[in-house]
Parts: C-alpha cells; sequence; structure tokens
C-alpha cells in the first residue's frame, strides 16, 4: 500500500483526488499519508453530457490546483476513481451505464492530463474503494481483500497479494453480476439473479414498493420513509416490525451468499461492505453473517472477517489519491 515508502516525500506534497460518479463528483487534495485537506463537491449533471461533466471535473481539479498553491504545497498528480468499467492501461471509460451517458470509449485520463498538465491515473471508483480503505480504512495493511460498495448498484473491487485486480481491459471485479441464481430477477446488465438485483438500493426499493402496493399498511410507511425506503426497512426491522425483520434478513443474507461465492474463490482475509445499505448496521451485518456461514467453505467461516466500510463517503477519492502515490512519489509495493 502506499504509506509504506512515502517517507521523503514531505508534507507540502499534496494530489488531487476526484471521484466521478453519477449522482456527484467529488474532488480532494491528499497527502502521501491518506490524509484529506479538503474536499469540494458538486452534483454530476449527467444530462448535460460528457462533455459538461468533464468539464465540470476538471474544473474542480483546477479549484484544488490553486488551494495546493495557496498552500504552498507541490501537486504531484491527480488521481480518479470514475464509475463505469475503466481501463487503467489506456485511461479509456471501456463502458458506462446510462448513469454517465456518452462516457464509453472516453479517453478520460488523456482529457484530465491535458487540462491539469499533470500525470493522471485512473480505475473504477470501487476499485478505488477498495484501495482507499485497505490504505488508510478498515481494511488498513490488509493485502487479501474484497470490497462491495452497495449503492444504486453493486460495485466491487478485489485485491489480491497487494494487487487489484483487473483482469483483460479492466473489467475484473464487477462483483455486482456475479450470479446468485440461475432463474433470478433480471438485472440491470441484461442477465438473471445477480446479487445486485438482490441488494442494491434499487433491488430493495423495487421489493418495497411492490409490498406496499399489495399489503398497503406499514409497508406504505416503509416505503414513504424519510431517508428513503432502504433506511425505512430497517429502521422498521430495527423496531421490531416482524415482516420488516424477515425482509430485512433476506436481503441481509443473499448479501451473505454472495460472499460466500467470492470467499469460496478469493479467501480473502477482509471483506469491507460500503455503500448505503451498509450503514444498516449489525442488523444487517448479523444476517450477512449468517448468510456467509450457510455457504461458506468449512475453513473460511471463522477466518473470514466481514466488516464494515471506514472511509464512507471519501473512500474512493482517498483510493484515487493512492492510483497516485503508488505510482508517483512512494513506491508501489504492487
Ligand atoms: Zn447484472
Amino acid at each position: 500500500m502506499p504509506d509504506k515508502n512515502s517517507a521523503g516525500c514531505g508534507s507540502q506534497e499534496l494530489c488531487i483526488a476526484l471521484d466521478l460518479g453519477g449522482t456527484n463528483i467529488a474532488a480532494a487534495l491528499v497527502d502521501a499519508s491518506g490524509r484529506m485537506v479538503c474536499c469540494k463537491k458538486t452534483r454530476t449533471q449527467a444530462h448535460r453530457g460528457a462533455q459538461a461533466v468533464v468539464a465540470d471535473l476538471v474544473s474542480l481539479a483546477i479549484e484544488c490546483s490553486s488551494e495546493a498553491s495557496r498552500l504552498g504545497a507541490i501537486v504531484r498528480g491527480v488521481g480518479i476513481g470514475s464509475a463505469g468499467q475503466i481501463d487503467p492501461e489506456s485511461g479509456v471509460v471501456v463502458s458506462a451505464t446510462d448513469n454517465l451517458p456518452g462516457f464509453s470509449g472516453l479517453r478520460l485520463r488523456d482529457i484530465v492530463a491535458d487540462a491539469t498538465g499533470l500525470e493522471t491515473y485512473v480505475d473504477n471508483d470501487a476499485n478505488a474503494a477498495a484501495l482507499g480503505e485497505a490504505w488508510v480504512g478498515a481494511a488498513k495493511g490488509c493485502n487479501n481483500l474484497v470490497c462491495l460498495t452497495l449503492g444504486t448498484g453493486v460495485g466491487g473491487g478485489i485485491i489480491a497479494n497487494g494487487s487489484l485486480v483487473h483482469g483483460i481491459r479492466g473489467c475484473g471485479g464487477e462483483l455486482g453480476h456475479m450470479s446468485i441464481n440461475f432463474d433470478g430477477p433480471e438485472c440491470n446488465c441484461g442477465s438473471r439473479g445477480c446479487l445486485e438485483s438482490y441488494v442494491s438500493t434499487w433491488a430493495v426499493e423495487k421489493r418495497i414498493k411492490a409490498l406496499a402496493l399489495m399489503r398497503g399498511g406499514s409497508w406504505k410507511a416503509i416505503y414513504n420513509a424519510t431517508g428513503g425506503a432502504v433506511k425505512g426497512l430497517f429502521d422498521a426491522a430495527r423496531d421490531g416490525d416482524q415482516e420488516a425483520i424477515e425482509l430485512a434478513d433476506e436481503v441481509g443474507r443473499h448479501l451473505g451468499f454472495g460472499v460466500a461465492s467470492l470467499a469460496n474463490a478469493l479467501a480473502p482475509q477482509m471483506v469491507v461492505l460500503g455503500g448505503g445499505i451498509s450503514q444498516a448496521g449489525e442488523i444487517l451485518f448479523s444476517a450477512v453473517r449468517k448468510g456467509f456461514r450457510e455457504r461458506a467453505l468449512l475453513p473460511l467461516r471463522d477466518a473470514v472477517q466481514i466488516v464494515p466500510a471506514k472511509l464512507g463517503e471519501y473512500s474512493v477519492v482517498v483510493g484515487a489519491a493512492a492510483l497516485v502515490w503508488r505510482n508517483g512519489c512512494a513506491a508501489s509495493s504492487d
């Protein structure tokens, strides 16, 4: 991880770290020890097209660069964690979902490098989140881990023997599209029974909406809960609503089945769960561990730790900074 060889970089060296998501763009200045100096955010105006979104991204990067100048710091490079499937070698967005229309085929790294005049590195946002958590987060110092980001979709990042697993064209780690049921519900990717179609925000909200229409009563209240239907579900389960407990348990167990399949394939020391649903706390994690134990191979059942992410909404920017430090002034360990 990047902090191993960061001595000698000095406290006045920073990098610009960018998180390009379908909902928000975040930009931060991060030092070689993973400390965030400042962070700026703006909404992603995806409807205005890729050029407008990239212009906003570049403008935030330049604001960060000016901030670094004010601080008298040297900027060593730019790291980007982006939604979509990213080829880190070419810096191209191989494929992006409808959340970022027009991004497929975009030479994201070169555009940002040309605009800022800085060495730029890009990777998938969930891969960046895994790097961030392994660097200074929940899996600090861990060389074998899996990170799942549970949001509107389900992203994944695998670090095996200290290195991110990219596979061909950088498309590895799309763990949300691992099928856990051959005739399960249709997924946004066109397949069936994907983990994402059971545990993503859209999937759980869809279940709650169907129950609200069918049964009404407390499900209606859960669907309309302040803070969203998913939060409503876990709040109701925590308050003892039996039907909510059953659905919350089912969501957790499905996630546990997915985690068990990943663990059986990769035997990670840790599985880090981040994003919206992971904030449900122990009520979710106990169901996940239950599902995991039902399906994981015996030697792994007590060996794999399933933990919540520590960096919260900043895991991607911190991981994007790790992309710079491991390639730049800090010698890489991967
Ligand atoms: Zn899918």
